[in-house]
């Protein structure tokens, strides 16, 4: 008699545990929302699900799409064919081979977004921040063999606590099952903001900011290394964050980030 029921509960149980399972978990989070009922990621406005935007910020937010220059990543006005590259990469070519955004970061739902990041509710961003960079980035992240966050210095990450690069480095990482090292590069020089510096300031003032550890050097060496950090602005900080991982033997640098000045970048 037992081996019947036996049997048929061993084939019930699973089921209906993984039922009863699901049925605590959304349980779970629908007294989580309860508590702490869902916000827009951006302004924080009520939303009917946790971890998105809302309509508003959707609206606002600017996704970078193509066509953009295959080298700066920064969007053309008309589509003029693919694989071009415009005349201020050719200009003035970057020391990274591609970059790539998921959006603007001019005023906005993205400006918000990477505030918040940076100062407060980093643990409930970075997850879907480093999901969208995963997406945006897929074509540079194909070619990738290692991941490197951009370092903080070591007395600003003392003030702050934590690197948000790393943080978004992790999740693109665990998005896409590339590794990620976070000792990869270091920052040797603790650089003013570069915040109302101009264009030939913000280069020299990164300028030998970053080196490949002695240590380094061989996890570096014939390596396609993608530099991940939240915002890319005038390109000064991942040109210098490049030119170290390149002097230290790297095949190659792309930079993928979450958001892009575009203007005068
Ligand atoms: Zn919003």
């Amino acid at each position: 008699m037992l081996g019947p029921i036996a049997e048929t509960d061993d084939r019930a149980m699973p089921l209906s545990l993984g039922r009863a399972l699901n049925a605590v978990a959304s349980l779970g989070r629908a007294a989580l929302d309860f508590v702490y009922p869902p916000t827009c990621l951006a302004c924080r406005a009520a939303i009917a699900q946790s971890g998105a935007l809302c309509a508003r910020c959707w609206r606002d937010i600017r996704f970078i799409e193509r066509p953009f220059c295959e080298r700066l990543g920064a969007p053309f006005e008309q589509d003029l064919g693919p694989g071009l590259i415009s005349p201020q990469a050719m200009a003035d070519p970057p020391a990274y081979n591609r970059a790539r955004a998921v959006a603007r970061f001019e005023d906005g739902p993205a400006r918000r977004l990477v505030h918040r990041l940076k100062y407060s509710d980093r643990m409930e961003l970075a997850k879907p921040i480093g999901r969208w960079m995963a997406r945006a980035g897929a074509d540079i992240l194909a070619d990738a063999d290692i991941l490197a966050p951009t370092p903080l210095h070591p007395l600003r990450l003392l003030r702050r606590r934590f690197n948000q690069a790393a943080l978004l480095a992790e999740v693109v990482g665990q998005a896409t099952g590339k590794p990620c090292d976070f000792t990869l590069l270091a920052r040797i020089k603790a650089t003013k903001a570069q915040f109302g510096l101009s264009r030939a300031q913000r280069a020299e003032n990164v300028q030998g900011a970053f080196r490949v550890p002695a240590g380094a050097e061989a996890r570096v060496r014939a390596k396609r290394v993608v530099l991940v950090d939240d915002v890319l602005t005038s390109s000064a900080t991942a040109n210098a964050a490049s030119r170290a991982l390149l002097r230290a033997g790297a095949a190659s640098v792309d930079v993928l980030v979450f958001a892009r000045v575009v203007t005068g970048a």
